[in-house]
């Protein structure tokens, strides 16, 4: 046993108290950015865990000092067993949480809270009903827009994530500020990351720099704060006075926050990610219907991780495709 202490510490000294948990690579929207326009060479049924194994595999995380779960897909709301899955995870000792667009979260709003979620981040990249159309390939604007209004209204911290693209929404961070103007909301700004089949460049890419440039232009000094970030957290966040919501910046291209990571990944076939850019990943699902120890493989993958951005550790290096392509579409990873 004792080889199988601290198995969430890495070589560079952080400890992994955090798993995201995807769990499916379905979604009912389209997002440019995240899945590839052929679409993606989806799993066969059998490759993917099912909820005892979800369960399982998580629960060894959690006895090794997992903490906080976040649940992710594709879309996690269209996988059929969600009900059970929060459920069974939510009878570990973690704070659980959950990622989703938002399309038909409406439906789900009792057993999120029978389940103890309290916090959910919806994706909405535009005010604008035609740009989200757009973006996401789909006609649910209305929809997603009117759920983050009822998730408020029902007392769940809601954070809404906007990725940010060149000449597409850089002209609505200011829109996007003064939705938090009478909304308890925090907005969070994403730099467009580069993943297998996005046609990702950097010259598509809104920087921190530049949101703030915006903020500079139409707030004065005295007008907003720099908050105090949360241990471990991605974003850098601000608030303007007298504003209900705050609105955050996530720099994982221009200022990763490598140094304080403590986050894993599970993707819905099984495959343990030690970072979401990197390019190697470690089944754990096929050792673990075998009956053996999932933890020497777990060890191996934390020990392995790359100080800095899946070993991409300068923007020459993110800007390679060939070292991107070998990692998954985003929608296969979960954010
Ligand atoms: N379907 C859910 C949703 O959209 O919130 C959960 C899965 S989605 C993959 C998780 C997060 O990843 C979303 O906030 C999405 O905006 C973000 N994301 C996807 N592709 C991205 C990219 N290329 N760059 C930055 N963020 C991305
Ligand atoms: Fe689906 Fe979320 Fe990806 Fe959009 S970002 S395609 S909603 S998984």
């Amino acid at each position: 046993m004792s080889e199988n202490k601290n198995i969430l510490q890495d070589s560079h000294g952080r400890n992994h108290a955090y798993l995201r948990i995807s769990l499916t690579e379905r979604c009912n929207l389209r997002c440019t950015y995240c899945m590839p326009s052929d679409g993606v060479q989806l799993s066969p049924k059998s490759h993917l865990m099912t909820y005892e194994e979800i369960y399982e595999i998580a629960k060894t995380f959690v006895d090794h000092g997992v903490t906080k779960i976040r649940l992710t897909g594709g879309e996690p709301l269209v996988r059929k067993d969600i009900p059970v899955i929060l459920e069974k995870l939510s009878s570990l000792p973690v704070e659980l949480s959950i990622t989703s667009n938002a399309v038909i979260i409406d439906k789900f709003i009792d057993v999120l809270k029978a389940n103890g979620i309290k916090k959910i981040n919806v994706s909405l990249d535009s005010l604008d009903e035609g740009k989200f159309k757009h973006i996401t390939r789909r006609h649910e604007f209305k929809r997603v827009y009117n759920n983050i209004l009822l998730l408020i209204k029902e007392g769940f911290t809601v954070k809404v994530n906007a990725v940010l693209i060149k000449g597409f929404n850089d002209n609505e961070i200011i829109d996007f500020i003064n939705f938090t103007k009478d909304l308890p909301v925090s907005v969070r700004f994403i730099e467009f990351m580069p993943f297998d089949g996005n046609k990702w460049d950097m010259s598509k890419m809104v920087s921190y720099a530049e949101v703030m440039h915006y903020v500079n232009e139409t707030f004065s000094k005295d007008d907003f704060i720099r908050l105090q970030d949360a241990p471990n957290d991605t974003s850098k966040n601000y608030k303007i006075n007298g504003y209900q919501g705050s609105f955050a910046i996530i720099s994982s291209v221009t200022n990763p926050f490598c140094d304080s990571c403590n986050r894993l990944r599970l993707t819905a076939n099984g495959q343990l990610k030690n970072c979401l850019f990197s390019s190697t990943e470690s089944d754990l699902l096929t050792t673990f219907r075998t009956g053996k120890s999932i933890e020497p493989i777990i060890k191996k993958a934390v020990q392995s991780k790359f100080k800095v951005r899946g070993g991409m550790d300068t923007l020459e290096k993110l800007q390679e495709p060939k070292l991107h392509n070998n990692n998954r579409s985003m929608i296969t990873i979960g954010g």
